[in-house]
């Protein structure tokens, strides 16, 4: 692997690395950033099963495919956006940053002179007064597709189609055009009311050669590069013989089963939320995989659904947000003791405690395989091969 080496005075590279508080490990090159992150993934679960060296990225920077900017105005009135400074609701402006996508932040840049322009108001937390609030784009990394979501406090966007117009000049690789109108005090940048002003709505990408449509609400890896050495991976380290009845709990728009099918006799995802489980649903169809099946549930209680009527599971892969697993989940997934789980985890803290309880009903790890899916963040990626080494079931 050939890692960027970042010069000593590269620090400086990101003027505001402290303020923004996004990339903890970003001061140190990228050789130290994977060695802390295996370090820090050996302390929590070596314990289990000695883990793999880290898989790190060759060009660890400009990797996330997601960027959200919320907009404010400084002191002498200037339109900014950025990020909040941690803990607070102060905008750091933000330009350049190093690992996300550029052609997001260009578009983030045109859209703050726009405003100037067309005489738009930023909203104002505090007051609730004002318009105009986030953008948030994502970007299909082999597709070239980005969806740009404007946020606002309040449904008219004055000269809505000059503005269409003036972006899409500026920035003809839009492919949609979102609104979505926020107008409650909440930290969620997103709510339900939401329309497409210009082209489909949502976005595709390819992912280890499946096509996938991407809703704005919809959960999506946010590194496409190592997401597919990722899914790969998991995949692999399940050994499927093309026989198996297997679960994808927590499975967003059906990425993992979707790749995996070619490779078992059945998929069932389960996944809570609804825009999400659409899209799987139609990324089954348009990939014309035909032995998998969505369900909009919480991933605990339908697992615990199949557990009562006795269901024959022989995989289940598990990707839960960084909160982890539920009891409720765990205690079923000991019931139906699938022979092989495959656990994928952004939060080794989270992960290690899950373990324990599932090693204490019978597991045993075989693997751990730390996977670098957040460069220039603390974030520690793993995925963990389990295999059932109690009794079977009755
Ligand atoms: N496996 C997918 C998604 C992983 S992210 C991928 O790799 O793209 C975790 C997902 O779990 C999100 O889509 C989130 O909406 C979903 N989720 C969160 N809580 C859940 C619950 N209680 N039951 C089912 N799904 C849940």
């Amino acid at each position: 692997m050939q890692i960027e080496k970042r010069k000593s005075d590269d620090k400086t590279a990101c003027i505001v690395l402290k303020k923004c508080g996004g990339c903890q490990k970003l001061h140190l090159s990228y050789e130290q950033q994977l060695k802390e992150k295996q370090k820090l993934a050996e302390s929590l679960l070596n314990k289990f099963h000695k883990a793999d060296p880290i898989i790190g990225m060759d060009n660890p920077y400009h990797y996330r495919n997601k960027v959200h900017a919320v907009f404010d105005r400084d002191r002498k009135g200037n339109i900014i956006s950025g990020v909040y400074e941690p803990g607070t609701h102060r905008v750091v402006l933000v330009e350049n940053c190093l690992i996300e996508d550029q052609r997001a932040d260009a578009i983030i840049y045109s859209i703050r002179g726009m405003l100037k322009s067309f005489k738009i108001k930023t909203y104002d937390e505090d007051t609730g007064y004002g318009l105009f609030r986030h953008v948030l784009i994502r970007t299909g990394y082999t597709s070239g597709e980005i969806m740009v979501i404007l946020v606002l406090g309040s449904p008219i966007l004055p000269s809505k189609n000059n503005f269409i117009k003036a972006l899409l000049k500026l920035h003809p690789e839009i492919t949609t055009i979102i609104l979505n109108i926020n107008n409650k005090r909440t930290s969620m940048v997103l709510s339900d009311k939401e329309q497409a002003i210009y082209g489909k709505g949502y976005i595709e990408d390819s992912l280890c050669g499946k096509i996938f449509r991407i809703s704005p609400k919809s959960f999506y890896q946010v590194n496409p590069v190592q997401t597919e050495i990722l899914y790969g991976k998991a995949i692999e380290l399940a050994d499927l013989t093309g026989n198996e009845t297997v679960i994808d709990a927590y499975c967003g728009i059906g990425t993992i089963g979707i790749i995996a099918s070619n490779h078992v006799k059945r998929v069932i995802g389960v996944e809570l939320n609804r825009d999400a489980v659409r899209d799987a649903i139609t990324n089954a169809k348009r990939n014309q995989v035909k032995n998998v099946d969505f369900y909009n549930r919480d991933a605990g209680e339908f697992m615990g659904q199949l557990a009562a009527s006795n269901e024959a599971v022989d995989v289940v892969f598990m990707d839960p947000p960084r909160a982890g697993s539920d009891e409720k989940l765990l205690n079923s997934l000991c019931i139906l003791k699938p022979k092989k789980v495959v656990y994928i985890s952004c939060n080794p803290v989270t992960l290690e405690r899950d373990l324990k309880f599932m090693v204490k009903k019978g597991y045993q790890v075989k693997r751990v395989v730390p996977v670098d899916m957040f460069p220039g963040t603390g974030c520690v990626e793993c995925i963990i091969m389990m295999t059932y080494c109690g009794q079977n079931r009755k």
